[in-house]
């Protein structure tokens, strides 16, 4: 059901590695020269949505800020509505909100209560995985929204920083490459 994609295609070199982004000790995965090239970018939403082709997702829910740009382009190429998962306080009405532990702190993120209908059919998109942290939220902010969640979605996952094991086991986890 879950996929890690190892092998990497040509459109993948434009991914670059950034290090000590944004703070020391980090390889920060910088996705904009990917998303300025026009083949690479619409071969890595094809990637990303292949595996979601005929699973009858009816909603795409993508995290700020680079999970809108990844998100939408994925909602679009399966043919379904996105769904925005924001940062606290820029979304307008009645939110849902779930809390998340950083590293340092906490942070939260949001979504319009009443975005889908109960029982929507949904995937989680971002656009790395790292620790998992975030899907995690999202996943949570997805059951406030009685959304049903058929899986994950990310482009990049860096592997060994324990955002698998976090994401529950045998839920669709798809990442279209493998770090
Ligand atoms: P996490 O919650 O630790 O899985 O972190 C995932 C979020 O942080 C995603 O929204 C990513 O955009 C961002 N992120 C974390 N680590 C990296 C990294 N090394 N390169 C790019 N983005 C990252």
């Amino acid at each position: 059901m879950t996929t890690m994609t190892t092998a990497h295609p040509e459109w993948t070199r434009a991914i670059r590695d950034v290090s000590d982004f944004p703070k020391p000790g980090i390889l920060f995965k910088d996705i904009t020269p990917l998303l300025a090239d026009a083949d690479g970018f619409r071969a890595a939403i094809a990637a990303m949505a292949a595996p979601w082709r005929d699973a009858g997702v009816e909603a795409v829910l993508g995290v700020e800020a680079r999970g809108f740009i990844l998100g939408a382009a994925l909602a679009l190429e399966l043919g379904v509505g996105f769904v925005p998962v924001r940062k606290p306080g820029k979304l307008p009405g009645a939110t849902l909100k779930q809390e998340y532990a950083l590293e340092y702190g906490s942070d939260r993120i949001e979504v319009c209560a009443g975005a889908i209908a109960p029982g929507t059919r949904v995937i989680l998109v971002d656009d790395v995985l790292a620790t998992g942290g975030t899907l995690a939220a999202a996943l949570l902010l997805a059951g406030q929204l009685q959304a049903e969640v058929l899986g994950g979605a990310v482009l990049v996952e860096l592997d060994g920083l324990g955002g698998r094991p976090r994401w529950p086991q045998g839920l669709p986890l798809h990442a279209t490459l493998v770090y």
